[in-house]
């Protein structure tokens, strides 16, 4: 289903029709069905009887699932699960205020964010959980916690009032949401999960990637230039990623650090171990100077299946560390006390 602005959009471009024109047009054919279809119900009407098919140029909408980082001219129709409250902030002198809204299908769930004058349309469109929403020609970020973040843009965001075959919100929450305790063998591809496992195996790489500083985008070198999608060629940040394997003991699976997770992990920031590489001269120094093999940890996070070797690999979101010799020293000294 296209919308009005975009159904006036393509008369003009296959006519040479003004806006003005078209719209008039689409007023008359209103009137003359006297209020029997809405106003796109009648832009389509004059859509055909121009000859102009508004079918064949419909694209295949996307599912939550098939979302990637990258994606542009994303188009999507989903439920609103949960509207955040909107956060200003002040990054470098530059104020604004940002607001996430989790959209949701029966495939998964997504933080769409909007920024400053976008926050309006949650008001403009009376937006609340238990919505339907569709986004055209959106786009998808990596945000800074190493999760997909879906942006309007240039694009468009409306709500969607007819009947949309989509799971209820609850039912959206329950599935994905809320991360449920699971053992290894167990896991699936788009399950949030919680496992307790222990850290086996370390990927000693370069642990950093460059970030935009303006917006902490990750960066994309073009001939040499590191450039952010929004704010150009800059001068970048850095940020880390430590991958390795995690096993419970029924299973085993590759988990990955991002950003200020990775830095929890080595109880340093990105330019203390920045500093620490340049000066060793070898980022892999990094990992000296933390003993992170044999921690046993309660990591919440995202089940995805590799593209590349189709094997299912969890994102963190959390984690604590469990120190096991200090739990057994509780322990002890509670049996102790008795
Ligand atoms: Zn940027």
């Amino acid at each position: 289903m296209f919308s009005l602005e975009e159904i006036v959009d393509k008369i003009c471009e296959h006519t040479t029709m003004s806006q003005k024109k078209v719209q008039k047009l689409i007023e008359e054919k209103e009137d003359e069905l006297s209020g029997l279809v809405s106003k796109e119900g009648a832009a389509y009407i004059v859509a055909r009887e121009l000859g102009i098919s508004l079918l064949r140029e419909s694209k295949k909408q996307l599912k939550v699932k098939s979302l990637t980082e990258g994606l542009n001219s994303v188009d999507i129709v989903a439920r609103v699960v949960r509207i955040s409250e909107p956060r200003s902030f002040d990054k470098d002198g530059r104020k604004g205020s940002v607001l996430g809204l989790i959209l949701g299908d029966e495939t998964g769930t997504v933080r769409l964010s909007l920024w400053n004058e976008e926050l309006d349309i949650i008001a403009d469109l009376g937006l609340k959980d238990g919505d339907v929403v569709k986004i055209t020609h959106g786009y998808v970020k990596m945000d800074n916690r190493g999760n997909l973040d879906l942006r309007v843009g240039r694009g468009r965001l409306e709500k969607v009032d007819e009947e949309v075959k989509l799971p209820e919100a609850h039912g959206i929450r329950s599935s994905f949401e809320s991360p449920r305790r699971k053992l290894l063998s167990d896991i699936k591809e788009g399950d949030a999960v919680e496992i307790r496992a222990c850290l086996v195996q370390v990927f000693k790489r370069n642990p950093f990637f460059e970030v935009c500083p303006s917006c902490g985008a990750r960066l994309r070198n073009k001939e040499g230039k590191w450039m952010c999608d929004e704010h150009g060629e800059v001068k970048p940040d850095y940020q880390m990623v430590i991958s390795g394997v995690l096993d419970d003991g029924y299973g085993n699976v590759r988990v990955t650090f991002f950003r200020e997770l990775a830095e929890r992990l080595f109880g340093k920031t990105a330019k203390e171990l920045r500093a620490l590489a340049q000066e060793k001269l070898d980022p892999m120094a990094v990992y000296e100077t933390a003993d992170l093999l044999g921690k046993d940890f309660i990591i919440t996070g995202r089940v995805k299946k590799n593209e590349m070797t189709e094997n299912l690999e969890m994102i963190a979101n959390s984690f604590e560390g469990i120190d096991v010799k200090k739990e057994f020293e509780v322990l002890a000294s509670e049996l102790a006390a008795d």
